[in-house]
């Protein structure tokens, strides 16, 4: 059997399995192939490139073409086919180094592609897999509803089979990127005689049809990152489901798993590089250096306290990352990372008042202010991906053996559930 391959130079060619042996680097020879990466193309491919997405884009397109998007998966599926090891390399070499625009693919390569790799039929993966990994399509995540946000497994979306179609009823909300996406990670209740977990399909949703209306919700840093969506007859064909139709909790619960690792060990310094006001991570402490300078507070002794505790923080962050801990245990950290950083940016950077000037940017509306974005922007990292409560029950109930939360519902059929 032959397959694609990426080689060094950076082209996708047909090879042999044999060969395939023979090409995986070594962790040094791929160590320079990661750092050529950066130090050459990465900065190659978004010269003269503007635009949020369109840098997002170009950015995701050269690291496929270098081979480095897809480092662990299947090199049939557009991916290097190499370990744990080789990602760890590539892991700590770009830190800091990775443009922040890259999280318009936050859902779909940290989220969707690898539910997709796990849960989905050869089908599935052939069709979605390279166009997902190398940014031609984005991808969003319909989970939450108006009533079923923490409690997920109580939502109310319906799809139902006709023929060799599912017809989808329902609607969704706080879905990051929907405006931009072309493909979405659907859950739906496709059994109400089943008990709520056990009534749930996962479905790949294609977003550009009639009965999918987005509507985006402007949030309080000026921009729309999130939107509700209105589902009214939407049709997915029959075989796009991921996993077994009612066992979609099964891959929903992977799929947070992929969205609370993402979240708890991504990249704490990419920022230091650039000030984008792109993606949820908290502010670097770099910066905050540098502003505590400009404002001539760098010799306060209780802001250098707070620097010295952010910085230990930021630390803490990055090591958890590489230690393999409960991803919930990330996401509470760097949540509160995000929230302290934020903290001190505002007593710095406003000292008078916490009021500024609505300066809007020309795109999407923003705040002209990167600080005040981020004083902003930091809340809904405790609510995204699960909120902060929601984390500390799942490492009581998984990691530390308490009991379960009490209720009735986890064996009464959903339809005879108290609904929101
Ligand atoms: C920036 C951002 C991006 C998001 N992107 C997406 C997305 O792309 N796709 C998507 O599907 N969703 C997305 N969400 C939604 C997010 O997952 C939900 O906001 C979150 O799960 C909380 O649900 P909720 O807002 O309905 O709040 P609720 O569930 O109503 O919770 C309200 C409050 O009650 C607390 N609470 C609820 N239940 C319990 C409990 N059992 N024990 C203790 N406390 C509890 C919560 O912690 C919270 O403080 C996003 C949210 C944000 C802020």
């Amino acid at each position: 059997m032959s397959v694609y391959v990426w080689s060094m130079q950076a082209q996708l060619r047909l090879v042999s399995h044999e060969e395939q042996k023979v090409i995986a680097p070594t962790l040094a020879e791929f160590n320079d192939e990661v750092r050529t990466f950066f130090e050459s193309v990465s900065p190659r491919a978004l010269d003269g490139v503007d635009g949020r997405l369109n840098r997002a884009k170009a950015w995701r397109r050269a690291l496929f073409e270098s081979g480095l998007a897809a480092i662990d998966y299947p090199v049939e599926y557009g991916g290097r086919g190499l370990g744990s090891d080789h990602l760890q390399v590539f892991t700590q070499l770009s830190k800091g180094k990775t443009p922040r625009e890259d999280a318009a693919f936050g859902i779909g390569v940290g989220m969707a592609m690898p539910t997709l790799r796990d849960y989905g039929s050869d089908e599935l993966k052939e069709r979605f897999l390279v166009a997902g990994l190398s940014g031609d399509e984005i991808w969003c995540q319909m989970y939450s509803e108006p009533g079923s946000g923490s409690d997920l497994a109580a939502l109310t979306t319906s799809a139902v089979l006709d023929g060799d179609e599912w017809i989808v009823n329902g609607q969704k909300v706080w879905t990051s990127g929907a405006q931009h996406s072309q493909f979405a990670i659907l859950l739906a209740r496709t059994d109400t005689d089943a008990p709520k977990h056990r009534g749930i399909t996962m479905f790949v949703l294609p977003m550009d049809q009639p009965g999918v209306t987005v509507r985006p919700l402007v949030q309080m840093t000026g921009v729309s990152e999130f939107n509700e969506v209105f589902l009214d007859d939407a049709r997915i064909p029959r075989s796009w489901v991921l996993g077994e139709v009612n066992g979609g909790w099964s891959p929903a619960v992977a799929l947070l798993g992929h969205e609370r690792r993402k979240t708890g060990t991504g990249s704490m310094d990419g920022a230091s590089q650039s000030r984008s006001k792109a993606g949820r991570s908290p502010l670097p402490v770099a910066q905050l250096i540098e502003l505590a300078t400009q404002s001539g507070r760098a010799k306060d002794p209780l802001v250098r306290q707070d620097l010295a505790r952010l910085y230990s923080g930021e630390s803490i962050v990055g090591w958890i990352g590489s230690r393999g801990l409960h991803p919930s245990i990330g996401k509470l950290w760097r949540t509160n990372q995000g929230r302290a950083a934020a903290d001190l940016a505002a007593r710095l950077a406003f000292p008078a008042s916490p009021a500024w000037g609505a300066d809007l940017g020309e795109e999407e509306n923003e705040i002209d202010d990167y600080f005040a974005y981020h004083v902003l922007n930091c809340r809904g990292m405790s609510l995204g991906g699960g909120t902060d409560e929601i984390q500390r029950n799942t490492l009581g109930e998984r990691q530390l053996g308490l009991p379960r939360e009490p209720g009735p519902e986890r064996d009464t059929p959903f339809k005879d559930l108290p609904k929101n």
